[in-house]
């Protein structure tokens, strides 16, 4: 079955078109600038990239094109919308609901509305994405798949604030963790790897992008993970703060001048190695460029980056009483040499022996500690639209 697989913005739209049965991808491309003017990028496996400036007032112009450009006699790798056999989206937050990715219902389509006040840029997207498929699609099964669903598993300890009981059961306030499609791809992947049986093992992943998290996996199920009720808790990231006093809204608030809105753009769009590198970038490529220049800030920032990507790891091996396996994935985790480098130095009482000539392969699936380590230590790209295509398939 060919799976389109979905991850919608609010003024973006990234696709997929996978072969379930080979897994292979058969297009990929990604709609910009919806509601603004419009740009498709569009890639046929095997063919050249292309990119069409075209009108999209709406996400329903921008999956029509999509559609057109699959099954267009020139580039198209389909020839009619009826090869297309469902559609699996991403959803970003499922709350309490959806422990599970689920069939697309009406139901199904009210309850995510009811999540979102927990991710009011995401969720008002995907569903929109959802509802622009349908008109177009009316018979083609959709799945959701949940980024929140696989760290539904986390006990109370994990997941509950030391806040009033009462903003959770009145608004729901918990932590509830993001990236679990990821973490749940690479975590079995890694026991695969490991050639351990995956309820019988206990991995940390340390899902390293511009959004950054870490999760423990004990047995097959995340116990743990860094991200909270929002994507702005835990690691320090690209553009996000990660975890700070919270004091310091305050402090800075009074200082600074600033209202809710404006502290909160400061948190998501101005700190992370980006603030801390004082503005050098975002971008890990530029910032060890410019720590290898000698640039203070820059350097500061992949220090703060890597130690607290090591005390999340030490935690989580505190939480599950030990730890098999550690996996690196994502932009950073899957290239970053220096980063992997650095984290398993802070962990070396683990018992953790790198191999060096290992650990400086990039993007590919490889054991990169030594075979005396007591942990092993892996790089595992993740493949969040493969994971999507199999979580909508075993679902139909
Ligand atoms: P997201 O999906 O959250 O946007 P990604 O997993 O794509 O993030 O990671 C993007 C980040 O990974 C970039 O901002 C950059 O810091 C880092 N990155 C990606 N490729 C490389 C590379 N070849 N070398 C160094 N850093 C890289």
């Amino acid at each position: 079955m060919n799976v389109l697989v979905i991850n919608c913005g609010s003024s973006s739209l990234k696709f997929q078109l996978i072969n379930s049965d080979t897994e292979a991808v058969l297009a990929k491309g990604l709609c910009e600038r919806i509601g603004i003017d419009g740009r498709l990028t569009y890639q046929p496996a095997g063919g050249e990239k292309e990119v069409f400036e075209k009108a999209m007032p709406t996400h329903t112009e921008a999956i029509q094109f999509v559609i057109d450009a699959l099954t267009n006699e020139k580039t198209g790798v389909v020839k009619s919308l009826d090869e297309i056999g469902a559609v699996g989206h991403r959803v970003v937050h499922g709350g309490e609901k959806f422990a599970q990715s689920v069939v697309i219902t009406e139901e199904v389509k009210k309850a995510v509305t009811e999540c979102n006040d927990l991710a009011p840029l995401h969720n008002p997207a995907n569903l929109i994405g959802v509802e622009a498929c349908e008109k177009l699609m009316p018979n083609t099964p959709m799945v959701a798949v949940f980024d929140t669903a696989f760290h539904q598993t986390m006990p109370e300890k994990a997941y509950m604030y030391g806040l009033p009981y009462s903003y959770y059961e009145k608004y729901k306030v918990r932590r509830y963790g993001f990236h679990g499609t990821s973490h749940s791809f690479v975590s079995k992947r890694a026991a695969e790897i490991a050639g351990v049986p995956y309820d019988q093992t206990k991995t940390i992943v340390c899902h390293l992008g511009n959004g950054a998290s870490v999760s423990a996996v004990l047995n097959g199920k995340s116990v743990d993970t860094s991200m909270g009720l929002t994507p702005l808790e835990g690691l320090v990231m690209g553009t996000r703060s990660g975890d700070i006093d919270p004091a310091i809204l305050e402090f800075i608030a009074k200082k600074e001048n600033l209202d809710i809105e404006g502290l909160m753009k400061v948190l998501n769009k101005e700190s992370g190695v980006y603030g801390l590198s004082n503005g050098v970038s975002s971008d890990f490529r530029d910032l060890t460029a410019a720590a290898a220049e000698g640039q203070k800030p820059a350097q500061i920032a992949l220090e703060v980056f890597a130690y607290r990507v090591a005390k999340y790891v030490g935690a989580y091996t505190a939480a599950m009483n030990g730890v098999d396996n550690i996996v690196f994935t994502a932009g950073i985790g899957e290239n970053v040499v220096q980063v992997r480098e650095e984290v398993c130095r802070y962990l070396g009482f683990l018992g953790i022996e790198i191999d060096n000539e290992k650990n400086a392969i990039r993007g590919e699936e490889v054991v990169i500690s030594t075979p005396d380590s007591k942990v092993k230590v892996m790089i595992v790209p993740t493949n969040e639209e493969l994971a999507i295509a199999r979580e909508t398939v075993a679902l139909l």
